[in-house]
C-alpha cells in the first residue's frame, strides 16, 4: 500500500510541427493519499489513460517525477512497481481456465498453492465467478472476461495500488452497479490505494470518496463529491459535475466615480461582497464570469424586490422535479424547481443567492478570502 505522489509531472508524446511540445499531461503536482477510494474523472482524451500508465510504469513521464511512499520509482518496471492495473478491454489468456487466469498473477510472485487456491476462491466467489472457474476463457462472454480481468487485479493484496481504467465499459448497466459495489467492498475490506479512471460522474461519485476533476492534461480539482457541487474551482467542474451543469455568464466589473466596484450584466448589478468586490478590484480585471448552479437559482412565486425579472422560456418536467428554462438579459439559463412549486409562465422573479454565485476569473475560482475577525 502506498501513497503516490506526482512530482511536477509532465507528458508529451511527441512535438507539434512547429517544433512546440504538444503535452497530454501539463506540468501537475498531486498526491494520491494512501489507502483511499479516487476517482479520475474527464472526457475522453483529457489524459486519464496517459496519467494511469504512468504511475503503473507503461510509459515514461517527459518530466517530472513519480513517487511511491516519497521514494522515487521512475526508473522502476511495472512489474517492480508492485501495481495491478485493469484495463478498459479484458486481458486474459484465453487457453488457460479461468481459475489459472486468476491465479497468475499469485503464481508468478510464488504464492505456494494453498494460498493461491484460497484466494483465487475468495475472488471468484466475490466476481460470481465460482462457477466458472473450470471453463477456459475462451469461450466466455466479454463482460465474464472483464471480471476475470478484474478478478486478475485483484488477487494480490499485497501490491501498493490497483488502478482502475474505465474497467467496466464492457459491462451491461445491471452487472457495473454490483461490481462497482463489489469495488467498494473490497477497498473497505483491504484498505488498498485505488484510483477508478472513468468520463461518468455517476460512477466517480459512487465508487471514490475523492475525485479528481482532470481536463486537457490537468487535475483541476480534487474533492469529494460534495465540495465539486457546492464549490466547483474551475468552470470546467461547474459544467462537467452536475445535470444540467452551472450556468455561466460573462460579466464587466465597473470602477465607479463614487471609488465603489460593481459586477453588472446588462442592466443588471449582481450581487457581491464588499471584500470579493475589493479583491476583484485588486486583480484588475474588467471581465469576470459568474457561475451558479440551477439548484440555487431561487424562483419566487410572486414579485420581489431584490430579484431579477426574468423571461420564462420553457419548463420541463423531469418527474420528481422540473427545470425551468429562463433568459436573463438574452443568456438562457436554467434553475431546478422543487416539485410543490408553482410553475412560472411569462414573466418570474428569480434571484442569484451571494453565497451560491460564484466568480470566476481565467476559468478559476476566486476564493472569497477570509474576513478577519478583528480587524483594527
Ligand atoms: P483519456 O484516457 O482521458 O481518453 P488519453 O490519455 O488516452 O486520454 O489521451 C490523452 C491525449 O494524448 C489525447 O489527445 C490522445 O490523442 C493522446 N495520445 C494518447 N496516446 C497516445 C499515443 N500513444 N501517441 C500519441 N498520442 C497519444
Ligand atoms: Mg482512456
Amino acid at each position: 500500500m502506498a501513497e503516490i505522489t506526482l512530482n511536477s509531472l509532465a507528458h508529451s508524446y511527441g512535438e507539434k510541427p512547429d517544433g512546440q511540445k504538444e503535452y497530454a499531461i501539463r506540468e501537475m503536482t498531486h498526491v494520491w493519499e494512501q489507502g483511499g477510494a479516487f476517482a479520475l474523472l474527464g472526457p475522453s482524451g483529457c489524459g486519464k489513460s496517459t496519467l494511469l500508465n504512468i504511475i503503473s510504469g507503461l510509459l515514461e513521464p517527459s518530466e517530472g517525477e513519480v513517487l511511491f511512499d516519497g521514494k522515487r520509482v521512475n526508473e522502476l518496471k511495472p512489474e517492480e512497481r508492485n501495481i495491478a492495473q485493469v484495463f478498459q478491454f479484458p486481458v486474459v489468456y484465453d487457453t488457460m481456465s479461468v481459475y489459472d487466469n486468476l491465479a497468475f498473477p499469485l503464481r508468478n510472485i510464488g504464492v505456494p498453492e494453498y494460498k493461491v487456491r484460497s484466494k483465487v476462491h475468495e475472488v471468484a466467489e466475490i466476481l460470481e465467478l465460482t462457477e466458472q472457474l473450470k471453463r477456459k476463457a475462451k469461450g466466455l462472454s466479454a463482460d465474464q472476461k472483464q471480471k476475470v480481468s478484474m478478478g486478475r487485479g485483484l488477487v494480490r493484496d499485497d501490491v501498493s495500488a490497483i488502478l482502475f481504467d474505465e474497467p467496466l465499459t464492457v459491462i451491461d448497466p445491471q452487472l457495473k452497479w454490483k461490481l462497482r459495489r463489489k469495488l467498494k467492498q473490497i477497498h473497505e475490506q483491504f484498505n488498498i490505494t485505488m484510483v477508478y479512471v472513468t468520463h461518468d460522474q455517476l460512477e466517480a461519485s459512487t465508487f471514490a470518496d475523492k475525485i479528481a476533476v482532470m481536463y486537457n492534461g490537468q487535475i483541476v480539482q480534487f474533492g469529494t463529491p460534495r465540495e465539486l457541487f457546492e464549490n466547483p474551482a474551475h468552470t470546467f467542474v461547474g459544467y462537467f459535475i452536475g445535470s444540467p451543469g452551472m450556468n455561466f455568464f460573462e460579466a464587466d466589473l465597473i470602477q465607479q466615480t463614487d471609488g465603489t466596484t460593481a459586477i453588472r450584466f446588462g442592466e443588471y448589478d449582481i450581487t457581491a461582497s464588499q471584500t470579493m468586490l475589493s479583491q476583484l478590484s485588486d486583480m484588475q480585471v474588467n471581465k469576470v464570469t459568474l457561475g451558479i448552479r440551477p439548484e440555487f437559482v431561487h424562483v419566487w412565486d410572486g414579485k420581489s424586490d431584490d430579484a431579477f425579472l426574468v423571461e420564462v422560456d420553457y419548463v420541463e418536467d423531469l418527474g420528481t422535479y422540473k427545470i425551468l428554462s429562463f433568459l436573463f438579459n438574452g443568456k438562457m439559463m436554467k434553475a431546478r424547481l422543487s416539485e410543490d412549486q408553482k410553475i412560472p409562465s411569462g414573466q418570474v422573479y428569480v434571484s442569484f443567492p451571494e453565497q451560491w454565485t460564484k466568480v470566476y476569473v481565467n476559468d478559476y475560482l476566486v476564493e472569497p478570502k477570509q474576513e478577519t475577525q478583528d480587524a483594527n
